[in-house]
């Protein structure tokens, strides 16, 4: 089972990310994460990568590919989680040839939609554990609900972003290229949108209902899926 999960920046797409990889062992593949390793190795193209992002750019479309295809090949588990690519129509289509390359197939893309009213909301006012500062984007993001990951503490503080032209800036950007992105998967079928709104228990259920139909309808079509991709 292989999945795109799309999401704008505020729409809880990472904590879902961690708990649907948990839950259906999956490998979760992260842009940010694949340049970091890559870097780590050393390898000429991480050594290209970290002159780019030196430089304050951002690596093209092409260098990410291809680190995405060789974290791909390398890949351990049965099924993945994308999280952060495909970011554009071209990534998109480029991403099919290489699972196809690679004998396997993206089976479901979810897109968790959230209103930009409430992106903004959630992302201009970031909350702190008061023990210990680590941040959560909002009072649901921690595993359980207001108790600090880090240190169990109860109370948590608001901070105002004091940058909300960043915000809509971010936010522009990400609806412009993922609009076509949405389009392209609704095409071919794959695309589920997911009410990105309800508190994350709530997005978690609807993520697992559509996965476990996915898994039923996998498992019992050995035409079109072979045994490893399930
Ligand atoms: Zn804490």
């Amino acid at each position: 089972m292989n999945i795109v999960l799309l999401g704008p920046p505020g729409s809880g797409k990472g904590t879902q990310a961690r708990l649907i990889q948990e839950r259906y062992n999956l490998a979760l593949i992260g842009t940010g994460d694949i340049l970091r390793e890559e870097i780590k190795k050393g390898s000429s193209l991480g050594r290209e990568i970290k002159d780019i992002m030196e430089e304050g750019r951002y690596p093209s479309d092409d260098i990410i590919l291809a680190i995405f295809e060789k974290r791909l090949k390398g890949l351990k588990e049965k099924g993945t989680i994308l999280d952060g690519v495909p970011r554009t129509l071209n990534q998109a289509k480029k991403v099919d040839e290489i699972f196809a390359r690679l004998g396997r197939k993206l089976d479901a893309v979810i897109h968790l939609a959230v209103n930009d009213e409430e992106l903004v909301k959630r992302l201009s006012h970031r909350f702190l554990c008061r023990t210990c500062g680590t941040p959560y984007t909002n009072e649901f993001s921690t595993k359980i609900e207001g108790v600090c990951d880090k240190c169990s503490g109860r109370e948590f503080i608001r901070r105002l972003d004091d940058e909300p032209d960043a915000i809509k800036t971010r936010l522009e950007v990400y609806n412009e290229q993922t609009k076509p992105l949405l389009g392209y998967y609704s095409a071919t079928n794959r695309l589920t949108v997911v009410d990105g709104m309800k508190p994350v228990k709530d997005v978690t259920a609807q993520i697992e209902s559509l996965l476990g139909k996915l898994q039923v309808l996998t498992s019992n079509s050995g035409c079109l899926y072979s045994a490893q991709d399930i």
